[in-house]
């Protein structure tokens, strides 16, 4: 039987400048004990405004702050204190760690999950699913959850407040989304979650290409004077919701296969999201498209400071490419979404090419 097609998402989105100043009036409903995960810089974004919003409230807060990695052993602690504290909603407020710590203890508590993201620099507030590692630090396993965070709140002047290159880096994660979930509904590849994937998922992910491409270079300059404008609340929306919401409901394919490739060399600097800009490049050139839309994309990542070539990602030797190229390849890896599927020596082959392009470009 053919897979189910289905559409997921937060059950309540929330962005705008000062949103926190509404947090207790927008989530008030979900209870009354809170806990609160929040990254060093995710508390001091956020304490104060939160605190704001539940003035004449005698509801109970608890904050934890939280300096590790989304682990089973801090998972493990958090949820003693969800139980110890009788807490009704645990939210994340911070980056990716905090993010996946709280998602984690809300679902094996059974409790109601709110994200606050203080960047915007991947996908992992709005999906259904994190990253958990061992507690020396290694990779352990992809959670999926049965839903998607009950409600994800972003204010836009924290993500004004935060340094540019999570937003550039982000926009780099969101560029994939399209043509990765292209790819994949092309050859009626399950999405992320395990479904069919909808028309509507997919008109999502071209709308994030879209706005990508209207407002990126205005939010940029938005963003480095730390000012909340609407290019920047488009470009808020594409990274955060557009992008998660659309690859969650799409699939992954070369761009994301090209980051696992890349970062399994081990040591490497690079951002996710710049990895998976460069990434989408390689893809357009494995599927082979037309002048016109490789020149757009590529075009696009000039414009907002995302990289074009290897060099920009600190890959300079042969045998790094060819490593890549092996293990993007593996078995399981999204690149296999790709129509007609791809060898390693033919992506191989699309990197230096598209590397070569980039640099034409440069004038290298
Ligand atoms: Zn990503």
């Amino acid at each position: 039987m053919k897979l189910l097609r289905a559409m997921r998402e937060p059950l309540k989105y929330v962005q705008g400048k000062d949103a926190l100043l509404k947090f207790h009036e927008e989530m008030g409903y979900m209870g009354k004990r809170w806990l609160f995960i929040c990254s060093r810089s995710g508390y001091k974004a956020c304490h104060d405004k939160i605190e704001k919003s539940f003035e004449g409230t005698d509801d109970f807060r608890r904050y934890e702050v939280f300096g590790g990695i989304s682990s089973k052993g801090e998972i493990a602690k958090m949820k003693k204190i969800v139980e110890e504290d009788k807490i009704d909603v645990v939210v994340a407020a911070g980056g990716g760690s905090a993010v996946d710590t709280a998602k984690a203890t809300a679902y094996y508590c059974k409790k109601h999950i709110v994200v606050i993201p203080t960047v915007v620099a991947t996908d992992a507030p709005c999906t259904g699913l994190s990253v958990i590692y061992n507690d020396d630090g290694s990779f352990n396993t992809y959670l999926f959850y049965p839903t998607n965070p009950d409600a994800v709140i972003v204010d836009s002047q924290v993500i004004a407040n935060a340094p540019v290159e999570f937003l550039i880096s982000g926009m780099g994660d969101a560029l994939g989304t399209y043509f990765e979930g292209r790819a994949s509904i092309r050859t009626e590849s399950p999405s992320l979650e395990g479904t069919g994937i909808t028309r509507s998922g997919l008109g999502l992910a071209r709308l994030c290409y879209d706005t990508l491409r209207a407002y990126g270079s205005q939010a940029i300059k938005a963003c480095e004077n730390h000012v909340v404008t609407p290019a920047l609340d488009a470009i808020i929306e594409a990274n955060t919701y557009m992008s998660g919401v659309g690859a969650d409901n799409v699939n992954c394919a070369a761009a994301h296969s090209f980051y696992n490739g890349l970062t399994s060399l081990g040591g490497h600097k690079a951002s996710h999201g710049f990895c998976v800009a460069f990434g989408t490049l390689v893809q357009l050139v494995l599927e082979g498209v037309v002048k016109e839309e490789f020149d757009d994309v590529q075009g696009f990542c000039i414009e907002v400071g995302l990289p074009i070539t290897l060099e920009e990602l600190g890959i300079t030797k042969d045998e790094e490419i060819r490593k890549i190229a092996e293990n993007a390849c593996a078995e399981g890896e999204t690149i296999h979404n790709l129509a007609g599927d791809v060898t390693p020596d033919e992506l191989y082959a699309a990197i230096i090419a598209t590397d070569a392009m980039g640099k034409a470009v440069l004038g290298k």
